[in-house]
């Protein structure tokens, strides 16, 4: 086994390498330009060319014969086109070529991508174009350069650059609070990410006997497992150790992408487990994430398995999401949600929190829509996952500090000192950060807050660039009351309280999985989505408008052309999930179960020519419910199929994404249920698929 400091990173051409092999000048210019957050432009050609050919001499040593501009389209996980190293010198011999030029720039074929209308409006080709900060590295023989993807325009055809836009708008206004409190020396204020991976292993021999599971990444039927099924422990012990095999090669090929992952058992559902790696700036934590998500189903297949990244692959199962945990901090390392040890860094790291608070209260359909999928429908409000509806969990103590700022009262932290709403008097903050709500969609949790919504699948790009945005609006908002305060104090504190009285509603530790907690939110008056039907529509209120244009994150073109995209791709998924429950239904499940009823029924013939005394109560009560069961299952199959051909009536894709999420889904649960139970009537070895238990129990 290598170790970690060994392989660590030898794939990405970072720090130490550029250090070693850039000229001093150029490493120290590309320094400056990666801590600045700015990406290279043409008038860097010079510099970029130094760059280029020490890269491409490193890359070459590596074995890698290709180049690639790698980056996120709006669907999928990430699109590279491969260039080869390669010139032809015109004298029939060729050269290691790789340019300037070709690092800052690319020009995929922007076609094949979706773009949701833009590319029609604009133009028709687009560019990749170079994100210094975070490193380029090889993959399969070919180096990769994470970029971004815009058209000639400009438009983002990405979901990198509307996050790196919102780091740039977050940073601004960040800079301009730390101001207010004397903090000259701080330039920028990063978004720093770490996310916790779920996911799931099913052997891929069975796997590959599922066509639900190859064609839409989950089960569409399938009755439930019994209850404590109980395992052949060799058996167990055997595969348990290829699972381990998995994992030790999965950190060992993420290590090398300077990934700092760790794997490890998930205890939750059987066969799922989690990923966490070690917290970066945002756009490099969504990158890693990207390619972890992909390095996992490479290794999974090394080993005989499959990866499943979907939300809910197994129905009465813990579904898989990806806990986004994110805090701000400062060119000078200090993490802006970290409360200090001075009254002054309380007073800010208070503001800090209020602007969170204020944002997701003011935002919540936003955020809410930010994780909105088809996939992740089955998980949000099934009482297992985080709730559809967003609230916060502050933890009791600091729930007790904003009560007390608010009514304007003296805080006893339990005797632990005292807290008065004059800033200059803040005390410490006490905190308890071992008391954590599992429920909570979106919970603080120390000096970080941990957004529990986004699906397992999803990039995270689009949920931080959300999360920077309502943020950086709270706090312009702030800004500009506290910049023009006569005393900072007393306006600070004012303000404290004002925003707390006024966003309380979504500040909720109780439990929030009850549907006690439905109830309550409509009477707060909090946005209650279920689905992402209901959820994607909301970007284009006019509030959320206007938030993303004002600071230039989305643009409202940018923007509509996003939803299209995920309107459209909500309807496909459910489209693809129906076609394929009716074709299992119709070409494997009736015929396993016809096969069966005709084996019982010759089974009571026999027995009736031995002797018309022997009872064939068993068969009868089989058969008879077997044959019900058909008659509702046609019916069910029909209803599901005109279900789904109604989707072309539908004027647009909104009233498309509606349809199904009101028709088709719920036909498709009715054809589920009724097949589930005849799976649990139908002898195993007539039934097509493996079961529940074999998929869940068999690594
Ligand atoms: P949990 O108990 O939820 O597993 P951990 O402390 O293990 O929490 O952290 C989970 C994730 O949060 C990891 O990816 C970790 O790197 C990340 N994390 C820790 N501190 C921060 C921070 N200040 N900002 C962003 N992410 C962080
Ligand atoms: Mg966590």
């Amino acid at each position: 086994m290598n170790t970690v400091r060994e392989v660590f990173g030898s794939m990405v051409f970072g720090d130490e390498v550029m250090r070693e092999r850039l000229p001093r000048e150029t490493y120290l210019a590309l320094r400056r330009t990666i801590r600045e957050g700015r990406s290279l432009g043409r008038e860097n050609q010079a510099l970029a060319d130094v760059v280029a050919s020490a890269m491409k001499d490193w890359a070459v040593e590596k074995g890698a014969t290709h180049y690639t501009h790698w980056f996120q389209p709006m669907t999928g996980i990430t699109a590279e086109k491969h260039e080869s190293f390669l010139a032809p010198t015109g004298e029939g011999a060729a050269i290691l070529e790789f340019s300037g030029k070709e690092l800052i720039r690319g020009e995929p074929d922007a076609s094949s991508f979706p773009s949701g209308g833009l590319r029609a409006t604009f133009e028709a080709r687009g560019y990749t174009a170079w994100d210094p900060t975070s490193y380029a590295f090889i993959k399969d023989d070919t180096l990769c350069i994470p970029t971004a993807f815009c058209s000639y325009g400009g438009e983002a055809l990405d979901k990198k650059t509307p996050l790196l836009r919102s780091m740039e708008a977050l940073s601004r206004q960040a800079v301009r609070v730390l101001r207010l409190f004397g903090d000259q020396t701080t330039q920028r204020v990063s978004t720093s990410v770490g996310v916790e991976q779920e996911y799931f292993l099913v052997d891929e021999r069975l796997y590959d006997r599922r066509p639900d599971l190859k064609y839409t990444g989950r089960t569409l039927f399938g009755a439930k497992a019994p209850k404590g099924q109980e395992l052949d422990d060799h058996y167990f012990g055997a595969l348990k150790a290829r699972v381990k095999g998995f994992m030790e090669e999965l950190n060992t090929e993420l290590w090398k992408l300077g990934v700092y992952a760790k794997t490890e058992h998930n205890e939750v559902a059987p066969s799922q487990h989690e990923l966490a790696p070690i917290y970066t700036t945002a756009n490099i934590a969504a990158d890693h994430n990207q390619l972890t998500m992909e390095t996992m189903k490479k290794v999974a297949r090394r080993h005989g398995f499959v990866c499943l990244l979907h939300e809910k692959p197994y129905a009465g199962v813990n579904g898989s999401g990806k806990h986004n945990n994110w805090s701000l901090r400062t060119d000078g390392g200090q993490n802006l949600l970290d409360p200090g040890d001075t009254p002054r860094e309380n007073a800010q790291f208070l503001l800090f929190l209020c602007a969170v608070i204020k944002g997701v209260d003011d935002y919540q359909d936003l955020l809410r829509a930010s994780v909105a999928t088809a996939g992740n429908d089955h998980r949000l409000g099934a009482s297992e996952a985080p709730p559809s509806i967003l609230s916060i969990f502050l933890g009791d103590e600091l729930t007790a500090v904003l009560q007390a700022i608010e009514r304007g009262e003296r805080y006893d932290g339990g005797g632990r000192g005292e807290l008065k709403v004059g800033v200059h008097v803040l005390p410490r903050i006490p905190l308890d950060n071992t008391d954590r709500n599992r429920t909570s969609p979106f919970a603080f949790t120390g000096n970080k807050f941990e957004f529990r919504m986004p699906g397992s699948a999803l990039s995270i790009s689009g949920p931080n660039t959300i999360l920077n945005a309502i943020v950086t609006e709270s706090l312009a908002q702030f800004a500009d009351e506290l910049e023009g305060a006569e005393d900072f104090d007393q306006a600070l504190a004012e303000l404290l309280a004002r925003t707390v009285k006024e966003h309380r509603r979504i500040l909720f530790s109780g439990n929030g999985y009850s549907d006690d907690w439905v109830e309550e939110a409509q009477r707060r008056g909090l946005a209650n989505l279920p689905s992402a039907a209901d959820a994607i529509p909301c970007f284009l209120r006019e509030k959320n408008i206007s938030l993303l244009a004002k600071h230039k994150i989305y643009s409202e073109v940018e923007l509509r052309s996003r939803v299209d995209i995920l309107l459209e791709n909500y309807a496909k998924v459910l489209s693809i999930e129906a076609q394929t429950m009716l074709e299992m239904a119709r070409r494997d499940i009736l015929p396993a179960v016809s096969r069966y009823t005709g084996q019982l029924c010759a089974a009571v013939s026999a027995k009736r020519a031995v002797s018309p005394a022997l009872s064939c109560r068993c068969e009868e009560k089989i058969i008879d419910r077997l044959a019900a069961l058909s008659g509702c299952f046609a019916e069910a199959v029909d209803t599901l199929e005109e279900a789904l051909l109604e989707t072309k009536n539908c004027a647009d894709l909104e009233a498309c994404a509606r349809h199904c999420r009101e028709k088709v889904f719920p036909a498709m649960q009715k054809l589920r249920a009724v097949t589930d139970e005849m799976e649990t009537l139908t002898a195993a070895d007539c039934w097509p698929y493996p079961s529940y238990g074999q998929l869940l129990f068999s690594e």
